[in-house]
């Protein structure tokens, strides 16, 4: 478990991740490790959140000269309200996972980021089946379907997937039949809580396609192993969130991240 805060009790610092839970971020080592690349005097801190006082911490931190945080589960959406301005994704996907707290302004980093990630997965069907319907499902469906792919979506409360499917123009499903998808990506956090693997038929996915998953552990998640099994190819939550933190420090700092170095901290 890594260090972590209150937030009453949140030390003097620049940046932080903050959820409920928080523990097992690996962003402060992340953003450490780009400040050290760079030679930048900042420190970024984990800080623990409960939803109800989601506003009152931000305005203690902002208060105590901190000058930005990413968001992670389950604050995204209080992220969102808190702001007095937001980027487009965010305000589509009901989800905001970076903000300023100077002049409250939010955006959405986990949707581009994702784009960004898929480059070297050379999708040619460009078919996708999400797992999940919660704030980062909801940036993955709106980004991909924006990037022209079908997608089909998949959520334990079959109505949210509904309502996601309307929005995006996309199919929601009651199975997750995962018919002739090149991507499956689990956007749910039944790995978070230590859980199993989730209703889908392996042995009907295709075998060229490519499976990600959202979490990250130091072991490969249930849905990642019987990806393995299946023969598919496999990314876990590590690209993603590379990708998602470079590009909120390139908002906040207006200089290129170093991906590598980023990377290198979390492998
Ligand atoms: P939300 O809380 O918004 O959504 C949670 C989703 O998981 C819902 O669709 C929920 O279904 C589903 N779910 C929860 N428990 C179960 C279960 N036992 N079985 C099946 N489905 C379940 O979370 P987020 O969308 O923000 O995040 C989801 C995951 O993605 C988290 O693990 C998070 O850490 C990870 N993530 C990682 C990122 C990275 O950078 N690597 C970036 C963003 C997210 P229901 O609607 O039925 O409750």
């Amino acid at each position: 478990m890594a260090e972590f805060w209150e937030w009453r009790e949140a030390p003097k610092a620049d940046f932080a991740v903050v959820g409920d839970p928080v523990s097992h971020s690996l962003s402060p080592r992340m953003h450490t490790a780009a400040y050290d690349a760079l030679g930048l005097a900042l420190r970024y801190v984990a800080v623990r959140v409960p939803p109800v006082e989601f506003s009152d911490a931000m305005d203690h931190l902002g208060g105590k000269g901190y000058r930005g945080v990413n968001v992670t589960v389950p604050l995204k959406r209080e992220a969102l309200e808190w702001a007095q301005s937001a980027d487009d994704i965010s305000i589509r996907a009901q989800a905001a996972n970076t903000l300023n707290l100077s002049d409250r302004t939010a955006i959405n980093t986990d949707a581009p980021g994702f784009l960004d990630t898929l480059s070297e997965l050379k999708l040619t069907r460009k078919s996708a089946l999400i797992l999940g319907a919660g704030g980062s499902a909801r940036a993955i469906v709106l980004a991909l379907a924006g990037s022209g792919f079908d997608v089909r979506i998949w959520n334990r409360t079959h109505q949210r997937a509904v309502e996601l499917a309307k929005e995006a123009g996309a199919v929601a499903l009651e199975h997750p039949a995962p018919g002739d998808a090149d991507l499956v990506v689990n956007c749910t956090s039944v790995s978070l809580a230590g859980g199993g693997d989730l209703p889908l038929e392996w042995d009907q996915v295709l075998r060229d396609a490519a499976a990600v998953d959202l979490m990250y552990s130091a072991q490969p998640t249930a849905f990642l192993q019987s990806a393995q099994r299946r023969g598919l190819r496999t990314v876990d939550g590590r690209t993603l969130l590379v990708a998602q933190g470079a590009l909120s420090f390139e908002w906040w700092l207006g200089m290129s991240a170093p991906r590598e170095a980023m990377a290198a901290a979390i492998e």
